[in-house]
């Protein structure tokens, strides 16, 4: 394999980030870097050009119970949930100023590794994960249990306590992979527990800077270990760890289902966070000239990987070719392109293969009978990029309609009334996300509870917030992130009796 001179190709990187991307990179074990145990090694490739960009220890089992130990031992017997909660949300909120601090270097590493803008990379994954850590670190300090009014009378007093889980195996993917190991690490960290972080194979290096700037921030060694390396002989191990308390996991069903019967093994707590279909719900009092950005922003943010992507658009009869003209103008207009050019609105996919999973869905469409309304255009063939797509007319047992593609293809069809298009858009195994566009709040509001999503947005799609919970319904998971319910994920509740009656 030949080394890619990026720096020529990527002349806008900064310094710091190219000493960074060509330096070694190991697992992140007890707050040192080191290799695998085997020495194996796995490549990683920069999907706008699809060259060599750097390598990275590949963990196997003995890893896992090296990096598990570790964490293990930091919870039994180290400082971290020793510390008084507000030593712990001091630490929390360094941890974020130094994300702040490091935001441009952080994007880059993203946009070299993942292929995503980087002004996205910066202003979003970044910043926002900045804020969620603040939120989080407040946390720390306001983790309370109550007295309660036992029936025995007087003389017996009874409450509860708010005690960290224990050591967390988390898993993520790799399409928000700085704010997705922000999410993991950062709120079991202020519940007082210690981790070990498998990032995905394609896309590790912002999670290995990461768990540097805990370190920096003052988390002790061992409260954040980070192994490197594939599913299935890094993740599936620390999933199944008999030592691990918590098994917190984002990514798709098929191996949220996998991971959710090995943690019952063990009986290890679990929060899956997984795949969706989130439908965008257009009623016929909606604009379609004032809101074809925003819903193409639902589809095409981030190529359409996203788990709450609005992936299927339904649009009332009589506006329906409105709104596909208005949209399928933006689509045909984005500006693909490498994620390093600060003009790019929408950077390549990911990875080659998962490039090539996309457009398999692209010509599934055409043979299942869908109109292809956009223009397609050629795309540059070194590196993973997919145009922006949207098939019309679609209907409801099509597999483009029913399958998560995570790539930037919308499929969109028309309805009649309210109750037909809550009744199809129900008739999914996901239940991540949903939104609705339009101004008519009897309707609005006459919707939203009959929606099975765990998020409902009107007249957007897609935001966040540290303090809204996110997380799905039926087959998109179990458990919720952000808000008070994640930290809620990460303790125990202990009830405690005394007696203090005379005897
Ligand atoms: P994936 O194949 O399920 O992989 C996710 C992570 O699990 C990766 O780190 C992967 O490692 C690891 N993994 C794979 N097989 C494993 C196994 N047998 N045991 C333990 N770990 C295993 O999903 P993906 O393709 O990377 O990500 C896309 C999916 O994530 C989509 O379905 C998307 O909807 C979902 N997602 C959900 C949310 C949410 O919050 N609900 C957010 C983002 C993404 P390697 O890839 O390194 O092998
Ligand atoms: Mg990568």
């Amino acid at each position: 394999m030949t080394q890619h001179f990026f720096t020529g190709q990527n002349p806008n990187i900064t310094t710091e980030t190219k000493a960074f991307v060509t330096r070694y990179h190991g697992l992140f074990i007890d707050g040192q870097t080191m290799p695998a145990a085997s020495g194996e090694t796995f490549d990683v490739f920069e999907p706008s050009t699809g060259h060599w960009l750097t390598s990275i220890a590949a963990a196997n089992s003995e890893d896992v119970n090296r990096a598990v130990q570790s964490s293990r031992n930091a919870f039994d017997t180290g400082p971290w949930p020793r510390m008084t909660p507000a030593e712990r949300e001091l630490i929390l909120f360094r941890l974020a100023d130094l994300i702040e601090q490091n935001k441009q270097l952080i994007a880059e590493i993203e946009t070299l590794d993942m292929g995503k803008p980087v002004i996205e990379a910066r202003d979003i994954d970044v910043m926002e994960s900045a804020s969620y850590c603040r939120y989080m670190a407040g946390w720390a300090t306001k983790l309370d249990g109550r007295v309660t009014q036992l029936s025995a009378g007087p003389g017996n007093f009874g409450y509860t306590r708010k005690e960290p889980i224990g050591v967390v195996g988390a898993i993520i993917p790799w399409n928000f992979p700085f704010s997705m190991a922000c999410w993991k690490v950062i709120a079991a960290l202020a519940a007082g527990c210690t981790v070990v972080l498998k990032p995905s194979e394609l896309a590790s290096l912002t999670s290995l800077k990461l768990a540097e700037l805990a370190i920096e921030a003052g988390v002790p060694t061992g409260v954040l270990n980070v192994i490197t390396g594939d599913g299935q002989n890094a993740g599936a191990p620390l999933m199944a760890h008999p030592s691990i308390n918590k098994a917190s996991f984002t990514g798709s069903t098929a191996v949220g289902k996998m991971i959710g019967k090995a943690a019952m093994e063990n009986l290890t707590r679990v929060t899956l966070e997984l795949g969706g279909k989130s439908p965008m719900i257009v009623l016929g009092d909606a604009d379609p000239a004032s809101i074809a950005e925003e819903l193409a922003a639902g589809i095409f943010f981030n190529a359409g990987q996203v788990c709450t992507a609005g992936s299927r658009l339904l649009v009332q009869e009589k506006i329906y070719e409105d709104v596909l003209l208005e949209l399928t103008k933006v689509a045909n207009n984005l500006v693909v392109g490498a994620g390093l050019d600060e003009s790019t609105q929408m950077g390549p996919l990911a990875s080659l293969a998962h490039k090539e999973k996309v457009e398999s869905y692209i010509n599934l469409g055409r043979e299942e009978g869908a109109r292809l309304i956009t223009s397609n255009r050629d795309m540059d063939e070194n590196g993973y990029y997919v145009s922006p797509t949207i098939f019309a007319d679609c209907t409801d047992t099509m597999r483009i309609v029913t399958e998560e593609i995570f790539g930037p293809v919308l499929v969109a069809s028309s309805f009649k009334d309210i109750d037909e298009v809550v009744s199809r858009v129900n008739n999914s195994s996901f239940g991540l996300a949903a939104s609705i566009w339009s101004n008519d709040l009897k309707k609005v509001m006459d919707i939203t509870p009959r929606i099975q999503a765990g998020i409902v947005w009107v007249n957007t799609h897609n935001p966040i917030d540290a303090s809204l919970p996110f997380g799905g319904f039926k087959h998109s998971g179990i458990g919720r992130e952000n808000g008070p319910e994640q930290i809620e994920a990460y303790l125990e509740t202990k009830s405690v009796w005394i007696n203090h009656a005379d005897s």
